[in-house]
C-alpha cells in the first residue's frame, strides 16, 4: 500500500505514521527527519536546507524530491511506503506521481488528511517546542509554517480529491482512536 499523510504541522503524522509502520510493515517516508538528520550530520544538503528549516520555509522541491526518490528505490519500499511530509505542493505531488510510473511502481493508493483546528495545532507545537527544542517551534516560525501549510500544501487536499484518494480523518482524540480512524478510512 501507498500512502500519503497530509495535515498541518502538530496534526499527528509522524505519530499516526509510526503506527501505521508498526501495523502495515512498510516504511515510513518523512522528508522532514530527513532534512534533519542532514542538518545535525551537516552534509551539504543540510546545509541547503537549513536556514529555509529554521525559517519554517519550504525547502527547495529539488532537494526533498531527490531524498524521495532515493528513497522510494530502496528494496523495503517495493512493496509500499507512508509519506509523512511529502508532497507539500502540487508540483511535488505531480512530480511524485510521475516518479513511480517512471520506476514501474503503482500509484499512490490514499491520501490521509488529518484535520486538527488551527487553535489545537497552536497548542501542540508549543508543547513540542518544550519537549523536543525543535527549532521550527517557536512562536513566529509556528504561525509561518501554518501560512505556508494553508497556501501550499491544503490545495493538495482537492488535488488527490480529484483523483479519488482522499479520505479526511478527524485527527483529535487519543492516538489509538485516530489510529481506528485511519485503518478505517484506507480500508
Ligand atoms: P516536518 O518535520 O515535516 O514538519 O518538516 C520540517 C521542515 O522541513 C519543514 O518546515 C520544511 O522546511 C522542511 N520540509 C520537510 N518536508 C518538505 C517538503 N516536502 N518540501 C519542502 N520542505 C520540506
Amino acid at each position: 500500500m501507498r500512502i500519503v499523510l497530509l495535515g498541518a504541522p502538530g496534526s499527528g503524522k509522524g505519530t499516526q505514521g509510526e503506527k501505521l509502520v508498526a501495523k502495515l510493515g512498510i516504511p515510513k517516508i518523512s522528508t522532514g527527519d530527513a532534512l534533519r538528520a542532514a542538518v545535525a550530520a551537516g552534509t551539504e544538503l543540510g546545509l541547503l536546507a537549513k536556514a529555509a528549516m529554521n525559517a519554517g520555509k519550504l525547502v527547495a522541491n529539488e532537494i526533498v524530491i531527490g531524498i524521495v526518490e532515493e528513497r522510494l528505490e530502496q528494496a523495503d519500499a517495493k512493496p509500499g511506503f507512508i509519506l509523512d511530509g511529502f508532497p507539500r505542493n502540487t508540483e511535488q505531488a505531480k512530480v511524485l506521481d510521475a516518479m513511480l510510473l517512471r520506476h514501474g511502481q503503482p500509484a499512490i493508493d490514499k491520501a490521509v488528511h488529518l484535520q486538527v483546528e488551527d487553535e489545537e495545532i497552536i497548542r501542540r507545537l508549543h508543547l513540542r517546542a518544550i519537549k523536543e527544542g525543535r527549532h521550527d517551534d517557536k512562536e513566529d516560525v509556528i504561525r509561518h509554517r501554518i501560512e505556508v501549510y494553508n497556501a501550499e500544501t491544503h490545495p493538495l487536499l482537492a488535488y488527490y480529491e480529484a483523483q479519488h484518494k482522499l479520505v479526511t480523518v478527524q485527527g483529535v482524540g487519543s492516538l489509538d482512536e485516530i489510529f481506528e480512524r485511519i485503518l478505517g478510512a484506507i480500508g
